[in-house]
């Protein structure tokens, strides 16, 4: 069979020492995918497992060299990397991420399809009813609240592993750090139409979760991190300056107050907590907005490419 330089799906699945649920999962995947008549690759991102994962994947791709491609990292860089790299060799239109850990359901790839036919950029897993600890549920539950009403996205499960996106989503967003939590977020912000929909959860069959509680401390570090960048990358001034200015307004009026008592009564005993106050916001402030036009001169340099994300260009026969 000829391999072209397009598939119409890419399957991406990051894993880290999930060697016992490998083969399962490849098989599902290929029970599914395979009525579907599709150009399809699945591209496996071994995250520097010390497992016998890779070992694992390699037998798995002799079975069907010309569809699987299989990447090895070094060592454990993380999720958001191992999603990165595989986003990078993804050849396919439509690129779908799955967990490695037979959690997520291949039998719902083609629902994601659909969902992307009717009109979504990117479509997100929603597992509505989860099979995982109490202790990871509840505060999840919150963190998508939180996430939710911050980014006015409309979807309860940001963090899901499972998830389809067209091609143009995956080539512009960069994920980095623990970033892909919040890849919806990204994406919605570069004006992509983000939906979501239900889909069957399993408990863990094999092995552990990778992420500990320490993930939602992350998890909102994360949440400013692209808060900020979404709204204030290109205008960090807007964002320091504004608590700059309302510091400094503060520091001055209560000195004026102060100059008012020294020239009226001759003294400002007693104040001097409040007078040394008035100098700390003060200079809280200045530095606040030195921040903000550093910032603006980082933002400057540093042009990212693709940073505006055009939809389309008509008229290119212009001569
Ligand atoms: N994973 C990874 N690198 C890591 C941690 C996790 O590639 O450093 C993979 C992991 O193997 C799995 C997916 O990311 O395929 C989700 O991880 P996990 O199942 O541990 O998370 P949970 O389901 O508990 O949220
Ligand atoms: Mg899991």
């Amino acid at each position: 069979m000829e391999q072209s330089l397009t598939k119409d799906i890419s399957i991406v699945i990051p894993l880290f020492n999930e060697s016992a649920s490998l083969t399962e999962l490849y098989q599902k995947i290929i029970e599914v995918i395979t009525p579907l008549n599709v150009e399809y690759e699945i591209i496996f991102v071994d995250d520097g497992s010390t497992d016998d994962s890779f070992q694992v994947l390699k037998k798995i791709y002799a079975q069907n060299p010309l569809k699987i491609k299989i990447i090895q990292f070094r060592k454990n860089y993380g999720k958001s990397a191992a999603l990165s790299v595989g986003f990078k060799m993804a050849l396919g239109k439509i690129i779908i991420t799955m967990d490695a850990d037979l959690q997520d359901d291949p039998y719902e790839i083609p629902n994601f399809l659909n969902a992307i036919k009717e009109g979504y950029d990117l479509v997100s897993g929603w597992k509505y009813k989860r099979y995982d600890p109490i202790s990871k549920t509840i505060p999840s539950k919150f963190f998508n609240y939180v996430t939710s009403i911050t980014t006015g996205i409309e979807i309860h499960d940001f963090n899901c592993g499972f998830k389809a996106y067209k091609k143009e989503v995956t080539d512009q967003i960069s994920v980095y750090g623990e970033l892909h939590r919040y890849l919806p977020v990204l994406a919605y912000w570069h004006g992509y139409k983000v939906g979501e929909i239900k889909i069957k959860h399993f408990a863990r069959k094999f092995g552990y979760s990778k992420f500990g509680i320490d993930r939602f401390l992350h998890g909102f570090f994360d949440l400013l991190t692209v808060l900020f960048l979404v709204r204030y990358t290109k205008r960090p001034l807007h964002f320091f300056g504004i608590w700059g200015f309302i510091l400094v307004t503060i520091g001055v009026a209560i000195n004026g107050y102060l100059g008012y008592l020294r020239l009226v009564y001759g003294s400002i005993m007693g104040k001097i907590p409040l007078l040394s106050f008035a100098v700390l916001v003060i200079i809280v402030g200045i530095q606040f907005i030195s921040l903000g036009l550093l910032g603006e001169m980082i933002a400057n340099i540093t042009q990212p490419k693709d940073e505006y994300s055009i939809k389309e260009i008509v008229g290119d026969k212009i001569s």
